[in-house]
């Protein structure tokens, strides 16, 4: 009964261990597609920003326009010399606003158009992760769910056989696989115990091959068996 929960307590570990990876690499792969996006979102807002800019910038070329044309029609009215001087510099200063507002919203259409390029490849990599990032959540989601049915499975098996077990040695055993945090049961290694190394006696050796009594490891308290024993379940 031992040894087949020696082998129960092995898949188990083995299968818990699995059932807590595989949220984690769940996790991991969700980060490593947030920044491909976060990249791609940083594009789309300096292109907001970008259409922003050239909307003001069209916004000051009509106003130039607009008043350089209220400027033009004051212009027969003036008598002083002055004035009419004043007068056409305004124009000029308008002209030459709506020509450099001009200008800059050429410079943001072509900003614009290498962004949208970039923009573009980005999405194009961001569709290929997210594409491979749902195949690999899709299999490990299956994966947890398989490990957590066969967890369960292995649970009950091992529960049947601990019920089983005399009560001083069901407690024994669950306090040592408590305490130890892995197995409870280990088999002789090259004549030192397979879970802390601890050299045995002949004597123990003996005893733990004739498999007549429980034999303890003295350093680390574990439960030993012969190894030709393990493979027995
Ligand atoms: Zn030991």
């Amino acid at each position: 009964m031992l040894l087949s929960l020696r082998v129960f307590d092995r898949e188990t570990d083995r299968l818990r261990e699995r059932a807590m990876i595989v949220p984690r690499e769940l996790d991991r792969l969700a980060k490593e597609l947030g920044v491909h996006q976060e990249l791609l979102d940083e594009q789309e807002r300096t292109l907001q920003d970008l259409r922003l800019e050239r909307r003001a910038a069209e916004r000051e070329v009509e106003t130039s326009k607009q008043r350089r044309r209220e400027f033009e029609a004051k212009q027969f009215q003036i008598r002083n010399n002055q004035a009419y001087q004043a007068n056409l510099r305004e124009i000029e200063t308008m002209k030459q606003k709506a020509s450099q507002a001009d200008d800059r919203i050429l410079e943001i259409m072509e900003q614009e158009e290498e962004i949208q390029k970039e923009i573009d490849r980005l999405q194009a990599v961001v569709d290929e992760e997210r594409r491979k990032h749902d195949l690999a959540a899709d299999g490990l989601k299956e994966e947890l769910k398989e490990v957590e049915a066969d967890l369960a499975k292995i649970e009950g098996e091992r529960s049947e056989v601990i019920e089983r077990l005399s009560p001083p040695l069901r407690s024994k055993y669950e306090r040592i696989r408590k305490s130890k945090g892995d197995l409870a049961i280990v088999g002789v290694d090259g004549g030192a115990c397979g879970g802390c190394g601890y050299a045995l006696p002949p004597q123990r050796l003996q005893e733990i091959r004739r498999n007549r009594a429980l034999v303890i490891c003295e350093g680390c308290g574990r439960i030993l068996v012969w190894p030709e024993q393990e493979h027995v379940s």
